[in-house]
């Protein structure tokens, strides 16, 4: 049973932008009451403060731990929105015994994600990185180019969700054979042929990963994998470090097997391995795949949504629980 709606108090608990500004106007709006922590994600036991000393009807969180020991502390606690896709800074167990919705927002960076892995097959088959590189390091020589046309290369997808089948759609575009991989493939997948991870990798010259990270897919790209890859291929990682064994892929550049290592993401991030960065052939951003204006304005407005759904006691548009007493059987 649903209870009645009433102005709550909001818990922001921390956020990896300026301002509150956007979660704000959504929770006011909604005739709710926001209180902001400290923009830098505190320790678990900070956040249990301030949850002990405002009693939120509904906490967002961006980074900050949301423990048991917080989402016990509330009888009246509703909801815990994550800003984000991940859910690992939350007891969801404790939520969903407590009868507290645990959100997050899945899709918002789906054009930004596969906009970044066309763009980093793109800096490879034409050089961008490097030519500039050389540009700035006084080279000019054009003589040394030894670049590819796109339209002719196959590229495998490993993972065929949200973002995979966005990122078949742009290269498709670009005139390129498209395989991908999926434990769980699509009935009908147009211009896309499905194969298995073995032979994806064997006729690739490129290869991007869009697969989230689990036990069953850390180190899905080892030393075996990159050999089954065609010599002078390139690798993308756009989803998560721990999917890739670094030292393998250094090795593989090392060597010349891998001619090129495009990662927004490391699994030793923030710090970079030495050994790769000497890699010419290496491409790295700093996990900023997700990131638009547009998509972290959406991402913020769709969290609060959630927020104000939960509060009017309508169910969430993205529940990652089942609570208890919900009655929500999805
Ligand atoms: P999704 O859930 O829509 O798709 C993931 C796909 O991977 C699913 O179809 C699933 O069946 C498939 N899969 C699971 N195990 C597999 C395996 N062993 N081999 C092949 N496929 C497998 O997720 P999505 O929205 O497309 O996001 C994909 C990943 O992108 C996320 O898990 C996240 O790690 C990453 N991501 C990164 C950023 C960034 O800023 N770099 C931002 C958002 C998401």
């Amino acid at each position: 049973m649903n209870p009645p709606s009433r102005p709550g108090t909001v818990l922001l608990t921390d956020h990896a932008w300026p301002d509150d500004s956007v979660e704000r106007s959504v929770i006011e709006q909604a005739g709710h009451t926001l209180v902001t922590g400290p923009a830098e994600p505190a320790s678990a036991e900070v956040i249990e403060e301030l949850v002990a000393e405002h009693r939120p009807d509904a906490i967002l969180t961006c980074w900050a731990p949301v423990s048991a020991t917080a989402i016990g502390t509330v009888p009246d606690l509703r909801i815990v929105a994550r800003l984000g896709v991940g859910l690992d800074n939350i007891a969801v167990d404790t939520a969903t015994a407590r009868g507290v919705w645990v959100t997050n927002v899945p899709d918002y960076c789906v054009e930004e994600v596969s906009d970044h892995a066309v763009g980093m097959v793109l800096a490879w088959t034409r050089g961008l990185a490097v030519f500039d590189r050389e540009v700035r390091a006084g080279h000019w020589n054009p003589a040394s180019a030894r670049l590819r046309r796109l339209s002719t290369l196959t590229c495998g997808i490993v993972g065929f969700g949200r973002i995979g089948r966005a990122t078949a759609r742009k290269l498709g575009a670009f005139g390129s054979r498209i395989l991908a991989h999926d434990p769980y493939p699509p009935r009908d997948a147009p211009g896309v042929e499905m194969v298995g991870l073995e032979e994806l990798l064997r006729r690739s010259d490129v290869v991007i990963l869009h697969v989230p990270l689990t036990p069953g897919t850390h180190h899905i790209i080892g030393a075996e994998q990159l050999a089954w890859m065609r010599p002078g291929g390139l690798l993308v990682n756009v989803s998560r470090g721990g999917l890739v064994d670094t030292d393998a892929v250094t090795k593989a550049l090392e060597s010349g097997h891998l001619d090129g290592a495009a990662f927004d993401v490391l699994e030793s991030e923030p710090h970079v391995p030495a050994e790769l960065l000497d890699q010419p052939g290496a491409l790295l951003t700093p996990h900023v795949a997700f990131s638009s204006d547009a998509s972290v304005t959406e991402l913020r407005r769709r969290a609060a949504e959630e927020v104000v759904r939960v509060l009017a006691a309508e169910a969430p548009a993205h529940p990652c629980n089942h609570p208890a007493g919900s009655g929500d059987r999805r």
